[in-house]
């Protein structure tokens, strides 16, 4: 099979592979660094979509510093993305954690009242100028998948306003809400109305407000232009330090994987196994559920030869989708999934006894290989 792909070799690597292209994520980094730049406004990594490490060092000359969900990515945050800013949010702390938080953490934003009541005195302890939040929950999504929608009915992400007490916000110094997913910046403008209609009256007295994640800043027909304005106009009329923390929009489309037909097969319908897995290597897939693109191919039936792929795992449900193609595949061809470099790496698992994938770097010096895995990675977490 021809698979017209231009930004490295694919036959020469070993499969299945991650590759997370340099030149991309630059491409990415830089509109983000434009509104950065344009708008005074923080942004900040989520490590929870893409914590490939090797990157840091490079993300560091774009953003502001990493946000993580708790101690291991604050860790990992705080080691490689030089003196940059750490902040971190999780629903509720464990102490043996927040105790080590409290040594590398810039921000800390908390879930509750209660939670920010029980850990104020060790923040006063450390004797670190850590600025503290509280997580707020609008009560204003327009996500229609309920496991991320962090507002839907009984949501456990976020104060409320009927849950909120004011006289807490002693010592408190932002105000955080993260209530989106792969949106655009005309979501994030009516959020922000619902947002201050709830909470509005306390954003003025707060140093900094954080608008989380899940803005699509770096898709192709997102609304820049609406994203700073909405930006210039919260930081005029609060005088507030604005933050974004954005995961998926940093390495959109930055990643691919590829993958090796293992053998094909038929059963009313042509089917091709192949050695990566939807359940182990990309969990999105089956999770969100969503269909990922893989280069030169088509929907079932668009091309003349349509495939059912599946992993070579025992899950009967380990099935990417249906394709098809301008060939019949056949074993040892190669497949090019894309935009594989978010919440792929940092959400995989070794299901099955299946391998992990290698992880590449494609730089302007070459492919790198970053690292690869054997027994002893499966072994160790058993
Ligand atoms: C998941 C998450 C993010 C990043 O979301 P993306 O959709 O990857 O941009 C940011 N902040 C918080 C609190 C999150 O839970």
């Amino acid at each position: 099979m021809n698979t017209k792909f231009d930004l490295f070799d694919i036959n020469t690597l070993a499969t299945p592979c991650y590759v997370t292209d340099e030149g991309l994520l630059r491409k990415n980094l830089s509109v983000l660094k434009t509104v950065r730049e344009r708008t005074g406004c923080k942004i900040l990594l989520a490590q929870k979509a893409f914590s490939m490490y090797e990157t840091y060092p490079m993300i560091a000359e774009y953003l502001d510093g990493t946000t993580a969900s708790g101690l291991n990515e604050a860790l990992l945050g705080h080691e490689y993305m030089g003196n940059k800013e750490v902040h971190v949010y999780s629903p509720a702390y464990r102490s043996d954690d927040f105790q080590k938080l409290t040594q590398i953490c810039d921000h800390i934003v908390f879930n509750s009242c209660e939670q920010w009541k029980k850990y104020r005195d060790m923040v006063s302890k450390s004797g670190r100028n850590i600025k503290c939040g509280i997580r707020l929950n609008p009560k204003y999504s327009e996500i229609e998948t309920d496991i991320y929608n962090p507002c839907f009915t009984g949501s456990r992400l976020g104060t409320t306003r009927d849950n909120f007490d004011p006289s807490c916000l002693e010592g408190i110094s932002g105000l955080h809400f993260h209530t989106m997913c792969e949106q655009n910046s005309d979501t994030l403008e009516r959020t922000v109305h619902a947002a201050e209609e709830k909470f509005g009256e306390y954003f003025a007295q707060m140093e900094w407000l954080n608008f989380g994640g899940g803005h699509h800043i770096t898709r192709e027909d997102y609304d820049v232009e609406r994203l700073i304005r909405i930006i210039d106009y919260v930081q005029q009329k609060y005088g507030v330090q604005m933050y974004l923390e954005p995961g998926e929009a940093v390495a959109l489309n930055a990643g691919f994987l590829v993958a090796e037909v293992l053998d094909t097969m038929k059963n009313g319908m042509d089917i091709a196994i192949i050695d990566a897995s939807a359940a182990c290597h990309m969990p999105d897939v089956l999770e969100m559920p969503y269909r990922p693109n893989i280069i030169g191919s088509g929907k079932a039936g668009e091309k003349a030869y349509t495939y059912r792929l599946g992993a070579a795992t025992c899950l009967a449900g380990d099935i990417i989708g249906d394709y098809s193609f301008d060939e019949p595949l056949k074993a040892g061809d190669r497949l090019v999934f894309c935009d594989m470099a978010i919440y792929s790496m940092c959400k995989n698992n070794t299901f099955n006894g299946i391998n992990l994938p290698d992880i590449c770097y494609n730089t302007s010096e070459g492919m790198k290989l970053i690292k690869r895995f054997g027994y002893e990675d499966f072994k160790c977490r058993l």
